[in-house]
């Protein structure tokens, strides 16, 4: 027997959001048995070393909760890198929280720190989960458009701020576009969020994925937007662990109390072994991190080329590792029937570009890739790739 219902079953917040597309494609990518493309993990292993000592606290029994903002020893571990790398001082008692990912990062602080009636701007495309972490806050989202070639569009960004504006989120290096903000960039965001009392919220996941010599600029070194700057970032990207959901956010206290607040009664804490394990790769050798870009950029080289010659059209990445590509010449279908038929009949996964996008038409010509994955998966993709689109372009 159905039941009538008079009221809604359920919130109202959750049937305005729609499912991941990203994640809806790693299922189909499944079902078909394509390359996935579309979701950005690495489909490669994680540093032995790395792996090691993960097993060996589990071993050394941290195997109860942790301290609910973070083990004492990843937070003294993330303070000393934001120290070195970002140029971002803080104290690991007072500035910094260990969550479940940059991903519960990013819900916890937009709950902590917005309302109903604040709004929240996001520079578009973005990825996918900041719409909805904003509506689940209870906020309201403002989708900024970037500019050319993904640089900061300084009309648009000042025209969307407002009394209402809360909260600024700044994605560098950038997802979908491999765009990195320059240090002029930033400081246009810094001055507005101090003109208007916002807070800028970062996730700079991508930190350590740069090319051709660039620097990576945290917003919260400029003048004064340590004191309104929330940092996120975490271990699943730089150190190939996006499954041990690992992230941080590195704040003054005011914030930082707000946000472990809603972290604790959120999720309590992050795994506590991947949290040990977490300290030990937060210190390994600077060595590390430049191997790792070198490795990336190697990769978005041979994308870059494979992808050009098979017809995709596309901004080259300046850092991250995705390509947002343009598929124009290649068919005339919208983004997710291209995708579905990449997917299903081709055998690469990619991201319909319109999930980047409050208004979906915008990214009807274009698909996203991402190349965190193995030379020889890249190698295998490009190859089927261009069987299948040979003669199209
Ligand atoms: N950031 C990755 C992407 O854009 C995946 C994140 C996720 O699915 N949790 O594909």
């Amino acid at each position: 027997m159905k039941a009538k219902h008079s009221r809604p079953l359920v919130s109202p917040k959750t049937t305005s959001l729609s499912e991941s597309v990203i994640r809806e494609m790693t299922r189909l990518a499944d079902r078909h048995g394509a390359l996935n493309l579309a979701q950005g993990f690495p489909d490669f292993a994680a540093p032995a070393k790395i792996k090691a000592a993960a097993v060996k606290a589990i071993e050394q029994d941290y195997n109860q909760y942790a301290v609910t903002w973070g083990s004492p020893n990843l937070r003294r571990a993330i303070s000393e890198k934001a120290e070195w790398f970002n140029g971002i001082h803080s104290d690991p008692d007072k500035n910094v929280t260990v969550t479940c990912g940059s991903t519960e990062a990013m819900m916890a602080t937009v709950m902590a720190l917005a309302d109903a009636g604040d709004e929240v701007i996001m520079f578009e495309p973005a990825y996918e989960n900041y719409i909805p972490s904003t509506i689940l806050a209870g906020a309201t989202p403002k989708p900024v458009p970037l500019g050319p070639e993904f640089g900061l569009d300084e009309e648009a960004l000042k025209a969307a701020f407002n009394r209402r504006t809360k909260l600024v989120i700044v994605n560098t290096p950038h997802n979908p576009s491999g765009k990195v903000l320059t240090r002029d960039e930033l400081q246009v965001v810094a001055d507005l969020c101090e003109d208007y009392e916002a807070v800028a919220v970062t996730d700079e996941i991508y930190e350590h994925i740069l090319y051709d010599g660039r620097e990576h600029v945290s917003l919260a070194t400029l003048g004064s937007m340590a004191d309104r700057t929330v940092t996120i970032s975490g271990i699943s990207k730089t150190y190939t662990a996006t499954g041990w959901m690992v992230g941080y956010t590195i704040a003054q206290q005011t914030l930082t109390n707000a946000i472990r607040k809603v972290h604790d009664y959120m999720t309590v804490c992050a795994p506590a072994p991947m949290q040990e394990a977490s300290a030990f790769a937060l210190r390994l050798p600077k060595s590390f991190y430049s191997n790792l870009a070198k490795s990336y950029q190697k990769k978005r080289d041979f994308m870059v080329e494979g992808l050009g010659d098979i017809g995709f059209e596309f901004f080259e990445p300046e850092g991250a590792y995705y390509i947002l590509a343009d598929f124009g010449r290649l068919s005339r279908s919208d983004d997710t029937k291209f995708a579905t038929s990449m997917t299903i009949d081709c055998g690469v996964a990619v991201v319909p570009g319109s999930s980047f996008y409050s208004d979906g038409r915008k990214g009807r010509r274009q698909v996203r890739f991402s190349y965190s994955k193995k030379d020889s998966t890249l190698e295998e993709a490009v190859a089927k790739m261009s069987r299948y689109f040979s003669g199209k372009a």
